[in-house]
């Protein structure tokens, strides 16, 4: 069976310093499957999602996306990490949204969307010009391709960086706190396009703060405190039935 679209965390660790932000991270995400991950700030939510988008580097434990290593420890004090060349690869696979949006000022709405392709796939410009057209108007955004981010409205930018991060052809979709960033009146237009996305077949792995959206999207929710995996379950259940103290805490203060 293809492990394309998979995440496996086991026993992740990961330290800055002497601050151990992640302790013993359990995480299973199957292929087509949406979790989310909820917790206070601070947790290491944004941290383990960089460590599975290879953007940090684990220090111990196992993590394996999309079926390959990014690292694991064979024995003690024997940490095998994958090669840059093979992460460099790896990331091409898996998306990753911001809560900042982070596009490229300087670029149009077409030209952030067209970059990824056109840069790190050597796709030529004509082509990866209709896929982003197809893309833009896919999330909503059909004719603002010339568009500035300046332009845009903070749903709109979010929407491009969506559109970005889906023209590599990601097998994995990270968002992390997609929606923080948003006026209130904006949150619905992105979450609309995430779970068009859901539907289609996308695994997706969501810091999220919006339960709403957590309970009717998401299979599992894992709740996440000073770098410990607290709990972990069936979305609804979690949420309507949390089985520890801390977790229950949490949600008294956020729903
Ligand atoms: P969350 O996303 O849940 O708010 P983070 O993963 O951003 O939490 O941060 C978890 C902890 O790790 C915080 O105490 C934060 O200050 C610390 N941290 C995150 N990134 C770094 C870094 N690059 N260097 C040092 N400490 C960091
Ligand atoms: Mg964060």
């Amino acid at each position: 069976m293809s492990a394309d679209g998979t995440i496996v965390a086991r026993k992740l660790c990961k330290s800055f310093g002497h601050h151990r932000v992640l302790k013993d991270i359990d995480l299973t995400v199957a292929a087509g499957e949406i979790s989310c991950i909820i917790g206070p700030s601070g947790s290491g939510k944004s941290t383990l999602l960089r460590c599975i988008n290879g953007l940090e580097t684990i220090d111990r434990g196992v993590l394996r996306v999309n079926g390959e290593d990014f690292g694991h420890v064979e024995h003690e004090n024997a940490y095998h990490a994958v090669t840059p060349q093979r992460l460099a690869h790896q990331r091409t696979r898996i998306g990753m949204v911001f809560q900042q949006f982070n596009l490229f000022p300087n670029m149009t709405a077409e030209a952030n969307v067209m970059s990824g392709p056109v840069l790190v796939k050597k796709v030529a410009r004509k082509a990866a010009r209709e896929q982003a057209a197809e893309l833009l108007a896919r999330v909503g955004l059909a004719g603002c391709g010339h568009k500035f981010p300046a332009q845009l409205s903070g749903g709109q930018q979010q929407r491009v960086a969506i559109a970005r991060a889906l023209a590599m052809d990601p097998s994995i979709m990270l968002f992390d706190e997609p929606t923080s960033a948003l006026d209130p009146e904006r949150v619905g237009e992105v979450l609309a396009v995430m779970r068009d996305l859901a539907d289609l077949g996308m695994t997706m792995l969501v810091v999220t703060h919006e339960m709403g959206f957590a309970r009717e999207v998401a299979k599992d929710i894992l709740f996440m405190d000073d770098g410990v995996a607290v709990e972990r379950g069936d979305a609804r259940e979690v949420l309507a039935n949390p089985a520890e103290p801390r977790t229950r805490e949490f949600l008294e203060r956020v729903l």
